[in-house]
């Protein structure tokens, strides 16, 4: 029999994981976590957890974590270890379904486990261990690590977590609760951060180090690119070696934009090295002009390092409506063109008559820019210059940010010559790899980065036909079959 099967087509993880052990307040310490980590992901959000005698309690939901927890699902969450997941879903669709933290009961015990990246070879994973009678419940690529762990019968579970991360390739922060510890792990070109603290008796880990400054979490380190390692009631120990970080490929997008400014990364905090992109933009796109203003709030401090280094007054004339997300974390494209216009709103005054340098994070579509330029010159500024303070993305990203399909990507489309008249720019200038790579450090943090949205040169090699519901139209074509 053939079933007509409507392929739903929803946007494919950039994700925040967090993960509290040995602390009565779990749960509550878990939210806080995830409020300081909403950047990462606006979908849905979860938390897990346990105190070693009871199963596992888990509350899920779609939306803002300020709409998925209460008092009453925080009360019902009780125990001293948690695990909590925000998500934008990159692979598998936006429902609840999907939503992580995923928990399983299976020959390992239970298991609860919360992922961000994208797992390149995931769906061949999934196709083999569906080829043993594997039974999948969503439709992510997290969850082949939880499948692979329980074909490891009778093995200890920390055994088998290495050895499911061992198969997986591409990008992995993950945290996994059992019912006694806390493992956690980055994959071996630690794509994604993820970073380790310590409150009171217990240890929290996170994937950026804002959300321990909000809780008090003393920070202890970041997890090193393909470590793998433990915490019990005898401390933190390590399951996988770590990499050294000069061979790693940390996503340089987090410093320009993913990450929030008030984290650090491997030593290097974000605002700052924004601040110096914004310096070393100056430096190679200098412009006569009157204002350095930036798009809100993702251009905030490269506007502010272009600004001190040209000297040239800097002012905040775009006024950001806060109460909107982040456009692109909005699954339609109805709806992000929709929130382009209501998102940011000018101060006339403040430009009209004046040469104006805008300065944001990065282009992607480039229905962002060409908005900020139309309001510009409707408000009477004599020239708008745009100052981006990455490289032009021309490759999609196979590892965790959201651009997918280089053809929506306008730097893929078009030249830098024809994306300033298409944008109605005065000029038009991007920052280079190099100046890039040394505000954020490089070479003396000595750590390596990841650059394939401006280059290509992806440093794990990744399924051709990979795109976010690849897992779903699988699964659709083997029912389909039927
Ligand atoms: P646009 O060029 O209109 O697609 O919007 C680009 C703006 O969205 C940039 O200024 C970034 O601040 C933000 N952005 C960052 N990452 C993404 C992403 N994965 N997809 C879309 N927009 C993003």
């Amino acid at each position: 029999m053939r079933y007509q099967w409507e392929v739903r087509l929803y946007p494919g993880e950039e994700c925040g994981v967090f993960a509290v052990y040995g602390h009565p307040n779990a749960a509550t310490l878990a939210t806080y976590g995830l409020y300081a980590l909403q950047h990462r992901g606006e979908e849905s959000a979860g938390i897990a957890t346990a105190d070693g005698k009871r199963p596992f309690r888990i509350h899920r939901g779609m939306g803002l974590v300020s709409q998925v927890f209460d008092s009453a699902s925080l009360s019902f969450l009780s125990g001293q270890m948690a695990i909590g997941h925000v998500r934008y879903s990159t692979t598998g669709s936006s429902n609840l379904t999907n939503a992580q933290p995923i928990a399983v009961v299976c020959s390992q015990g239970e298991l609860a486990l919360a992922h961000n990246g994208d797992i390149v070879n995931a769906s061949d994973l999934r196709a083999r261990l569906e080829g043993r009678g594997s039974i999948f419940q969503t439709t992510t690529d997290s969850e082949v690590i939880l499948h692979l762990m329980a074909q490891r019968v009778g093995k200890p579970v920390e055994e088998a977590f290495v050895w499911a991360l061992d198969q997986t390739e591409g990008a992995y922060s993950l945290v996994l609760m059992t019912k006694d510890k806390i493992l956690a792990a980055r994959d071996p070109q630690g794509f994604r951060p993820l970073s380790l603290g310590r409150l009171d008796d217990g240890y929290v880990v996170a994937s950026e180090t804002c959300a321990f400054d909000l809780l008090h979490v003393e920070f202890l380190r970041d997890l090193a690119p393909g470590e793998v390692v433990s915490i019990d009631a005898e401390g933190v120990h390590t399951l996988r070696a770590p990499k050294p970080l000069d061979t790693a490929a940390f996503c340089i997008f987090e410093f320009v934009y993913f990450a929030r400014p008030d984290s650090t990364i491997h030593g290097v905090n974000v605002s700052q090295a924004r601040i110096q992109m914004g310096r070393e933009l100056a430096r190679l796109y200098p412009v006569e002009a009157d204002l350095v203003i930036p798009v809100p709030d993702s251009g905030n401090y490269a506007a502010l390092g272009f600004a001190e280094e040209a000297g040239i007054p800097f002012d905040l004339a775009f006024v950001r409506n806060h109460y909107i997300g982040r456009t692109f974390l909005q699954p339609t494209q109805l709806i992000r063109d929709f929130n382009v216009r209501i998102k940011l709103n000018l101060v006339q005054e403040s430009v009209r008559g004046k040469r104006v340098v805008v300065v944001d994070d990065s282009i992607v579509r480039g229905t962002t820019a060409r908005a900020r330029v139309a309001n510009l010159r409707e408000a009477g500024a004599a020239e708008v210059h745009i100052r981006v303070s990455c490289p032009p993305h021309r490759f999609a990203c196979h590892y965790g940010i959201d651009f997918p399909d280089p053809r929506s990507l306008l730097a893929n489309q078009l030249p830098v010559d024809r994306i300033q008249s298409y944008l109605n720019a005065d000029s038009l200038g991007y920052l280079d790899l190099d100046g890039l790579l040394r505000a954020c450090g490089s070479p003396q943090s000595g750590m390596g980065f990841c650059s394939a949205c401006f280059t290509g040169r992806y440093p794990v090699a990744f399924h051709q036909g990979l795109h976010k519901e690849i897992l779903e139209r699988s699964q659709l074509a083997r029912l389909a079959a039927k």
